[in-house]
């Protein structure tokens, strides 16, 4: 059992290695705001469950706010904003949250490599970074070049109790425009090959902890069915692969589901049950937190076009206060994230103590 709040180092291996024994994956929430931060927060509360909340590049750019010039400080100055909030916040919420970037992909080390500046800041600070971990993107490297960085970082981030996600194979799709047209892909490379996740192991295990997005047919954002056939069974294979090599334990690696919009709950429960700890949510929290506001303003339509109801006198203050359409978008979204967990299996499985 942990404290409530943001878990980072030992306290973070001890809750992946949880999910991993009792069988089940954590939400990892894509935010760009405190409402969508604290929407992502209450739904795993409702849910007794802990959670990821995790921001892309853009997301951070949109946290630090769009009126303020769009420069790498600002990217990474929103990422810490992010940050911070999360971490005044998350306690209150009694579960384990943590916290994480996603997709960075070449072009984007330097923003990593800003991020982990400020970690190693308020590691030396409080002793504790100010991520549990960041992700890095290289799949459209060649694989030796992916390795290298991941290397780099991972051995600057093990000093300061962090963790690495890197990615193996492409997953199709794009995600927050970082990503491929999944018609434009060689077939087999939208598959992660057991070898290539056994050179990872080999490599980067010595180093610290980390964790694999593998490519097994999953899709960022939601397209229409058949473009790609999902086969989990890679993630099974390649934990047999590196098992049968080290003769380690049942599943020697932590894989993340990239692209979780729009699975199916048995395809969920198979990834889960092949070492999958994390689970990838933003293209359907995304849609959930918008449709709330046009079921809003189509049900009161007047009160966005007139501060005072032109038939009645009525003001209509209390309906366009931006609080009131954005607590329906904030339920809505929280709706959301507690369907993630009970597919996953985290609801009620939150091993924060009260
Ligand atoms: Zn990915």
């Amino acid at each position: 059992m942990l404290k409530p709040g943001v878990v980072t180092g030992e306290d973070y291996l001890t809750l992946v290695r949880n999910c991993k024994e009792q069988g089940y994956a954590l939400p990892a929430i894509n935010v760009a705001s405190t409402n969508t931060v604290n929407a992502a927060l209450e739904g795993a509360m409702l849910k007794k469950s802990d959670i990821i909340i995790q921001l892309s590049n853009g997301g951070a750019q949109f946290f630090a706010g769009k009126g303020i010039k769009d420069t790498h400080a600002a990217r990474v100055i929103g990422a810490v904003s992010a940050a911070r909030h999360v971490h005044t916040v998350a306690k209150e919420y009694g579960i384990c949250v943590v916290l994480h970037t996603d997709h960075a992909n070449k072009g984007l080390i330097p923003w990593v490599e800003s991020m982990i500046e400020a970690s190693e800041e308020e590691f030396a600070a409080t002793g504790h970074p100010l991520f549990s971990s960041h992700m890095l993107d290289l799949s459209e490297e060649p694989i030796e070049e992916n390795l290298g960085h991941c290397e780099r970082i991972l051995t600057r981030l093990a000093k300061i109790d962090m963790s690495l996600e890197i990615e193996l194979g492409v997953t199709g799709g794009e995600e927050d425009g970082v990503g491929t047209d999944v018609d434009l892909v060689d077939n087999n490379k939208l598959y992660t090959q057991p070898s290539e996740v056994l050179q990872a192991y080999d490599r980067l295990s010595p180093i610290g902890h980390f964790s694999v997005a593998a490519a097994f047919g999953n899709v960022h954002g939601v397209y229409k069915p058949g473009n790609v056939q999902l086969r989990p069974e890679i993630l099974q294979q390649s934990q047999a692969h590196v098992r049968n090599i080290h003769d380690t334990g049942e599943k020697p690696l932590d894989f993340v589901f990239h692209g979780g919009s729009g699975s199916s709950p048995d395809e969920i429960k198979e990834a889960v049950s092949y070492g999958v700890f994390k689970m990838n949510v933003d293209t359907d929290t995304q849609f959930a937190f918008s449709k709330a506001v046009g079921s809003y303003v189509e049900a009161h339509p007047a009160a966005f076009k007139y501060q005072i109801d032109p038939d009645t006198g009525t003001p209509f203050k209390k309906l366009y206060d931006p609080r009131a359409w954005l607590r329906a978008c904030e339920t809505s979204m929280a709706e959301r994230v507690q369907q993630a967990c009970d597919e996953l299996g985290a609801s009620g499985k939150s091993i924060a103590t009260a």
